[in-house]
C-alpha cells in the first residue's frame, strides 16, 4: 500500500522514513481500502498488527485525519474515535483549571 507513496516522494523527507519498514508495502491496496468487505478489513488489520511501524503509521493517520482505509490497524471510524480521545487526554481538566 505505502509503496506508491514511497515512489512519489523523492527525496524522502526523514519524517517519512518509517514507510520503508511498512508491512503493507508489497500488499494489494484493495485489502486496505475495501470498506465494504469486513474480511479484507480484518486481513489488513492482521498485517498491521505485525508491522514494526504500526504506531508511527497510526500517529500519522490520526493526526492527518486520513479519511479512508486501514492505517495503523485502525479503520476511519476508529481513528476518529482515537482523535477525540487524544484531544480529551491533552486538555487540562476543569478541576486543574479551577485550582
Ligand atoms: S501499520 Fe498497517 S497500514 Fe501502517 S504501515 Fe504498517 S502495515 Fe501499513
Amino acid at each position: 500500500m505505502l509503496d506508491e507513496l514511497n515512489r512519489t516522494s523523492d527525496p524522502e523527507p526523514s519524517e517519512w522514513a518509517w514507510r520503508r519498514h511498512a508491512r503493507c508495502r508489497h500488499v494489494d491496496d484493495d485489502l486496505f481500502f475495501d470498506a465494504q468487505n469486513p474480511a479484507a478489513e480484518q486481513a489488513a488489520k492482521a498485517i498491521c498488527n505485525e508491522c514494526p511501524v504500526l504506531f508511527r503509521c497510526r500517529d500519522y493517520a490520526v493526526a492527518a485525519a486520513e479519511p479512508h482505509g486501514i492505517w495503523g490497524g485502525l479503520s476511519p471510524t476508529e481513528r476518529k474515535r482515537q482523535r477525540w480521545l487524544d484531544k480529551f487526554r491533552n486538555r487540562p481538566s476543569e478541576m486543574a483549571l479551577a485550582q
